[in-house]
């Protein structure tokens, strides 16, 4: 993993890292049961080349220690590795060209679950044997009270899930 994370922070097969103050690949244990996927770090991830650093990561962190994740049992990375500029969209060529960081991410963990986070995590390689769990996004549930209770449920159901494997 730290060859990958080497090579992730020394990347320029797309051009996010143009604009970008650090990669971020990504972190928690290799041994991790579940992991998170999100769509792209943003300004405070690219800040501390951490993931889900910022006010949507906080709000996560919190709620899984709520239900008995802790953020250290996990592993939370993104499908792209580097910010993009103004945090639009990533591009359909950027996500290509950043995937097999992903994929090789998930070979080399080997989770039992990873959890979508938002719609914008499809493009997440699917690999038989691993249970894909969708959930809305951390910074949607911030903002929304249905979409709230309805991120807080979800994130029940996985603790409960966890519990089984
Ligand atoms: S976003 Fe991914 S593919 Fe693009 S430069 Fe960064 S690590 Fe490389």
């Amino acid at each position: 993993m730290e060859q990958l994370n080497l090579e992730i922070y020394g990347c320029n097969k797309c051009r996010l890292w143009q604009d970008a103050k650090h990669g971020v690949p990504g972190e928690g244990p290799l041994n991790a049961k579940v992991m998170f996927v999100g769509q792209n770090p943003g300004s405070d991830e690219d800040e501390l080349g951490r993931p889900f650093v910022g006010r949507a990561g906080k709000y996560l962190t919190k709620t899984l220690v709520e239900f008995g994740i802790k953020r250290e049992e996990v592993f939370i990375t993104n499908i792209v590795k580097h910010v993009s500029p103004k945090n639009r969209k990533p591009y359909d060529d950027e996500v290509r060209a950043c995937l097999p960081y992903l994929m090789k991410q998930i070979r080399i963990i080997k989770p039992k679950i990873i959890v979508l986070l938002g719609a914008s995590a499809k493009e997440t390689p699917r690999i038989e044997g691993i249970e894909y769990i969708q959930v809305i996004h951390p910074s949607a549930a911030m903002r929304f009270t249905k979409m709230r209770e309805k991120f807080r449920q979800q994130i029940v159901e996985l603790a409960e899930r966890l519990q089984q494997i």
